[in-house]
């Protein structure tokens, strides 16, 4: 059987796993997470309900437990097609971090911009965001987009279907051309192909069978 504590993650994040419960890491986990806390790009290709989430935001809470975010500058940010999951990467990057001190914000619909304006102005770890809100916030001037050293997009395919690629292009030029990404689709189309061959670098690629 596989163990988390042969994935080679910092002992507080080992530790808030050990107190939700899970026994083994998943098939997912189990390949993403190494490649990515070495800093390589992952292309995962795997639908939910197979722990694709706590794949990226493990390693993410690994690297962010170093270092500190500077004033409107995310150190990382998650890019979700909808408010509901962007809440749910939220809730999942508060259980595992519980043991650390890092701070989030959450850019969707139905949130106020004022009061996620000033945990951006203080600085956050971890920015969670749909693209249509996080283009806005960024037009207000108020965020930076070049201190990003992890982005991760998740559930691609349904951004496609909702129209967000030339978004998810515009923010993907706005970040570092060194960061780290971590990139998840339930399917690979044509155009999703696309993307990745022009924003991911040199990718491990991780295909998880549909459950
Ligand atoms: P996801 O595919 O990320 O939507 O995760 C699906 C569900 O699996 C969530 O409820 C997670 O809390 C749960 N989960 C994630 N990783 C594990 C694991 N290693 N063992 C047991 N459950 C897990």
């Amino acid at each position: 059987m596989a163990l988390f504590s042969d994935l080679k993650l910092n002992l507080k994040i080992l530790n808030a796993i050990e107190d939700v419960g899970y026994k083994e890491p998943t098939p997912i986990q189990l390949q993403a997470i190494p490649a990515a806390l070495e800093g390589r790009d992952v292309l995962g290709i795997a639908q939910t309900g197979t722990g694709k989430t706590a794949s990226f935001t493990l390693p993410m809470i690994h690297l962010l437990a170093r270092g500190r975010a500077r004033a409107r500058m995310p150190r990382s940010l998650v890019l979700c097609p909808t408010r509901e999951l962007a809440a749910q990467v939220a809730e999942n990057f508060d259980t595992y971090a519980k043991n650390l001190k890092l701070t989030k914000a959450l850019l969707i619909g139905g949130v106020s911009f004022k009061e996620q304006d000033t945990l951006i102005d203080k600085g956050v770890d971890v920015l969670i965001a749909t693209p249509g809100r996080l283009i806005d916030h960024f037009e207000r001037g108020k965020l930076l987009l070049t201190g990003v050293q992890v982005m991760v997009v998740d559930e691609a395919d349904r951004m496609l279907y909702m129209g967000f690629i030339p978004d998810i292009e515009r923010i993907f030029k706005l970040t570092p051309f060194t960061r780290q990404t971590l990139f998840f689709s339930a399917t690979m189309a044509p155009e999703i192909e696309r993307i990745t061959n022009t924003f991911l670098s040199a990718p491990i690629r991780v295909e998880i069978a549909r459950q």
